[in-house]
């Protein structure tokens, strides 16, 4: 008979499992894992932390004894793995309660261990009130930490976990001050897309640093701590939260002689084996193929976990099975905001040198005449050649993640902004847009592609641009009203309405960026400009992307007066 033993009983190991059982009733499945409890999910416990889920069992998917009694699994809760002998296929472990070790032999061993979190190299981290989230014993000691209400706390890291906890947190009635080494909060999507989210936040009255590495925590007497950055700003804080990331947990496949990749997780092939045939890999551990840059990543999230566990355990039951590779799909929703990316960023693209074209689409998540509609703020990456689609950010309040899964879809068919252009999708005024928001995307590429109103973009304005005759002319196509209320610095203003009257007040052979609030109206007036003879481009997102680009550059010309 078959034995299989998997090390790691959450996400990628107990999914395993599962499928390996369903596949093959005859083998033997041994589950390892080193904590208390197996198959939960980790993804709700900044919930459990803020109370939004009620109870610790709400987590738990099942118990060592409904897996065994379900798929016939023996489960060991307790029980760490500490060494993989692949030569006489054992694997030693430890029984944590007892100290005890023993021998566990496998014919195939799969590992799931997950991720750990990352520490970096501050001062005093091992102090009883700084702690990281990473598993339910993890959840539970931060639960019992958190000081009555209305207490301070710090979250070092505006990564997602970070920002769940800080939410969770808000909620419940604590101070939370922020600390992100980056000039952003979440950094993995592009900054420009994060700065709504970031006003968002401070309007909640949480404290932002942003720029902000954490250079020391210096207890005090009272069992509080300074939270201290390079510049010696400083917040007194009653429980540190660690968040600044994950790195996989890959001691025990580098003690074997398991490959290990560049960016430190475990090699695999397409089928989810190991540099050892005889042993399989998934999940946060794994370094895995990112299909749009066709290098090796790491992605820490649950459904490329299970995805790939499903894989292996095919594998393991003797079908032929393969794992594609990863685009990087997530999403994030807090405070009201959603937050949701696919592909590859814009930062992504510079840093790995990959050409490429952008847009920003500004709509709503259904027809703006039907209450209740919400904006939705889309930034979309491709190839200016092919048309195929790199990736997409999204953030709004609701219905951004149907907008960037639908795209991600389409990503990982090979499709192209043509394909956006043409996409069919559900349409009725409380749900859509007849033109929904990601045609609209696809409509604007084309319309770039094919330089029928090619795009400009704020990343490339500057606040001299208005006095050097060599730098394109700014032309803001809104009403003078809107224009009173906030301009680009040095913007001249004609109505679209008016364009085609006024066009001899602008000068021929000057290239000309033209805005509105969303993008509509300047497109209009891009196409009135350039069947005049003007060399003249819409500047993608218009004033809305301006907003998030140069807050600090609008002119209010009624203010000053
Ligand atoms: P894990 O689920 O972490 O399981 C690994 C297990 O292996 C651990 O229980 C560990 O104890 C055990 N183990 C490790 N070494 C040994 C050993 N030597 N012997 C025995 N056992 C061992 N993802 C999303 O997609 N969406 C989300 O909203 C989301 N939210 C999250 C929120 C939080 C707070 C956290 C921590 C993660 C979140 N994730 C989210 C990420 C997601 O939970 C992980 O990607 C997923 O759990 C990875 O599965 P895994 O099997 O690789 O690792």
């Amino acid at each position: 008979m078959k034995r299989v033993v998997i090390v790691g009983g959450v996400a990628g190991g107990a999914t395993a499992a599962a499928r390996l059982r369903r596949l093959d009733e005859k083998c033997s499945i041994v589950l390892l894992e080193r904590g208390p409890y197996i198959s939960y999910s980790n993804c709700g416990m900044p919930y459990r932390i803020g109370g939004v889920i009620e109870d610790d069992d709400e987590l738990l998917l099942q118990t060592p004894q409904s897996f065994h009694r379900r798929f016939n699994v023996e489960v060991r809760v307790g029980e760490e793995v500490l060494t993989i002998d692949r030569a006489s296929h054992k694997v030693r472990v430890k029984h944590l309660a007892s100290g005890e070790d023993y021998e566990e032999p496998y014919d195939v061993l799969l590992l799931s261990p997950g991720a750990s979190p990352i520490k970096p190299p501050i001062p005093n981290l091992d102090h009883p009130k700084v702690l990281a989230l990473r598993d339910i014993p993890d959840m539970q000691r931060i639960m019992a930490s958190l000081p009555p209400k209305p207490g301070h706390v710090s979250i070092i890291g505006g990564g997602f976990i970070g920002l769940e906890l800080l939410e969770n947190l808000h909620h419940l009635g604590h101070a939370v001050a922020l600390w992100e080494m980056l000039p952003q909060v979440l950094p993995v999507l592009d900054a420009e897309m994060t700065a709504g989210l970031t006003r968002v936040l401070l309007k909640q009255g949480v404290t932002i640093h942003l720029g902000s590495a954490v250079a020391a925590l210096e207890p005090l007497p009272d069992g509080n701590l300074i939270v201290r950055n390079g510049d010696d700003e400083t917040e007194e804080a009653q429980l540190v939260i660690l968040a600044v990331g994950v790195k996989p947990e890959v001691m025990l496949a580098q003690s074997c002689g398991l490959e290990i990749g560049a960016l430190g997780g475990i090699r695999v092939n397409d089928r989810m084996q190991t540099s050892d045939p005889a042993i399989y890999a998934v999940g946060d551990a794994v370094e895995i193929m990112h299909l749009v840059t066709g290098k090796p990543t790491l992605l820490a999230l649950a459904g490329p976990a299970q995805r790939q566990a499903r894989v292996a355990a095919d594998n393991i039951a003797g079908l032929d099975s393969h794992f594609p590779g990863v685009i990087g799909t997530f999403v994030i929703k807090l405070f009201n905001s959603e937050l949701a990316c696919t592909g590859v960023t814009e930062s992504q693209l510079i840093r790995l040198g990959m050409p490429y074209r952008k847009l920003y689409c500004h709509g709503q998540d259904h027809a703006g005449y039907y209450p209740g509609a919400t904006p939705i703020n889309l930034k979309l990456l491709y190839d200016g050649e092919s048309g195929h689609i790199l990736g997409a950010q999204g953030c709004g309040q609701k219905d951004v993640a149907r907008r960037i899964d639908i795209i991600a879809s389409y990503i990982k068919m090979g499709g192209t902004t043509a394909d956006l252009a043409q996409g069919e999708f559900c349409y009725a005024p409380q749900v859509g847009s007849a033109k929904d928001i990601v045609n609209m995307a696809g409509f604007i590429a084309e319309n770039d592609r094919s330089a029928i109103a090619p795009l400009a973009h704020w990343s490339d304005w500057q606040p001299g641009w208005q006095n050097d005759p060599t730098k394109p002319l700014v032309l803001d196509v809104r009403s003078p009203g809107e224009y009173a209320q906030g301009h680009v610095l040095g913007a001249l203003n004609i109505p679209v309405n008016d364009l085609r009257a006024r066009i001899s007040e602008l000068p021929k052979g000057r290239r000309i960026w033209v805005y509105c609030r969303m993008g509509q109206r300047s497109h209009i007036a891009t196409r009135i400009l350039r069947g005049a003879g003007y060399d003249a481009y819409n500047v993608s997102g218009s004033f809305l992307t301006f907003l998030d680009h140069h807050p600090e550059s609008v002119e209010y010309p009624t203010s000053q007066e």
